[in-house]
């Protein structure tokens, strides 16, 4: 056996919940341990240990994350109140991936695996479309009315020195409705900045839309700040990396997205984020095969699945029966941040063996042995469904023979 691959600075590892903290520990067992000299910094974010320590390792992971560079997170409960009485818990506590986000002011970039077998339900989509979604404002921080009948709604901004002004929304006859929303010029210039990174990252094109020509003021303040970024930051860097940035009206950019061959990023507001990364995600074939990264504007990643903690089959694993659970996503997110932390290190060895590990779980799916939920996807005419750590062992067989080469 070859000698294990050594690791500079340690990755942040979040372990999570359910039937994906198993896979976890399965994935590390079969697949890395054996070939790497695994230097983690571990924090449990495990909802019972989250509880223990009044949610503080989630800080904790966070700043940790800010420290190293690089972090590598498993799928965690957000509390409901189902859980608050399951796992008899102090408080709900907040979404861990929140409590990341903002401390790590990042933006989540969603992309899915493709692998032939499971076609696209857009026959001409050839390559992964990557979703960047703003997820600050708009929509999801709005103040919103029902208004009566004969009545004036005005928008009001108050300076510091008292000084009103006013503009007026609707004189209202009958009844109605009203909402505000707002935004941040540095939110958005932190998205953008992020975008831009990425895009360069991975050399692929950054596509951005908003409704600029109905919303001047709103959307076409988005549209002026990555355009001013851009040009003052990074349109040389787009240039010597062979790539673009691509400006358009959000329902050309559907248009356009439906006819291409896939292959770029596209950037989204707040609100078209939510709703076309679930039509991403479902056009491309399955939740399980969507990895998620989130890339803060000075360039600290965090990779993971884009799926949750996969309670249905933690519940049958429990029981002690098999699961055919899909481990790619949460594979990708070992190999994308092993990838970024072999790049960042400068360990070439470590890189290689990301895309290998890649390759090879692509392989086994591509070679007809996947699991259950790509099972009933699949075209391939010989094709297996497996279980859960089967799907992990036949990956592995694979990994040593490209290891070998
Ligand atoms: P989920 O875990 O994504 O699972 C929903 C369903 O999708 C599953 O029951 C399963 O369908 C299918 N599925 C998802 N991932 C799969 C995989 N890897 N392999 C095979 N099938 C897969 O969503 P959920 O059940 O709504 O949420 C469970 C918990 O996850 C919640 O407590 C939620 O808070 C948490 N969550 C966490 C994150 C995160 O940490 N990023 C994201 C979302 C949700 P079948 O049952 O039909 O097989
Ligand atoms: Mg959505």
């Amino acid at each position: 056996m070859a000698e294990k691959i050594l690791m500079k600075t340690p990755l942040v590892e979040m372990d999570g919940d359910e039937m994906t903290r198993i896979i976890w520990k399965m994935i590390k067992d079969i697949l890395l341990n054996p070939y790497i000299d695994l230097k983690t910094e571990y924090y449990d974010l495990g909802l019972e240990n989250r509880d223990k320590t009044n949610d503080q390792v989630t800080f904790d992971s966070a700043y940790a994350t800010q420290k190293y560079g690089v972090a590598v997170k498993c799928a965690t409960i957000t509390p409901n109140a189902a859980r608050v009485d399951e796992y008899h818990l102090k408080e709900m506590w907040k979404s861990p991936n929140g409590t990341i986000r903002a401390i790590l002011d990042g933006t989540v970039f969603r992309t899915p695996i493709v692998v032939k077998g499971i076609t696209p339900f857009i026959p001409t989509w050839k390559k992964p479309i990557t979703i960047a979604r703003h997820a600050y404002g708009d929509v999801y921080k709005n103040t919103e009315m029902q208004v009566g009948s004969d009545c004036k709604a005005e928008l009001v901004v108050t300076g510091k020195d008292g000084r009103e002004t006013r503009q007026l929304i609707h004189e209202f006859k009958t009844p109605g409705i009203i909402q505000g929303l707002h935004n941040i010029d540095a939110s958005i210039a932190s998205f953008a900045r992020a975008c831009f990174n990425f895009a360069l990252d991975q050399k692929q094109d950054l596509w951005f839309a908003t409704k600029d020509t109905i919303s001047k003021k709103y959307d076409h303040r988005f549209k002026d700040i990555f355009q001013e970024i851009y040009d003052a930051e990074y349109k040389e860097k787009f240039e010597a990396a062979g790539i673009e940035y691509f400006y358009t009206l959000i329902d050309d950019a559907v248009a356009r997205v439906v006819r291409s061959e896939g292959g770029y990023i596209w950037a989204c507001k707040n609100y078209d984020g939510d709703v076309m990364s679930d039509m991403v995600a479902t056009a491309f074939g399955s939740l399980a095969m969507m990895t998620s990264v989130l890339v803060s504007p000075s360039g600290i990643y965090e990779y993971e699945a884009a799926h949750g903690t996969v309670q249905r089959h933690y519940y049958k694993h429990l029981k002690g029966e098999k699961t055919s659970t899909n481990s790619m996503a949460t594979l990708f997110a070992w190999s994308g941040a092993l990838r970024k932390r072999g790049e960042l290190d400068g360990l070439d060895e470590l890189v290689d063996f990301a895309d290998k590990l890649e390759q090879a779980s692509i392989q086994t799916i591509e070679d007809g042995v996947m699991t259950g939920d790509l099972y009933a996807l699949s075209t391939l005419e010989n094709k297996t469904s497996v279980d859960t750590e089967t799907f992990l062992r036949e990956i592995n067989e694979r990994l040593q023979k490209l290891l070998q080469k």
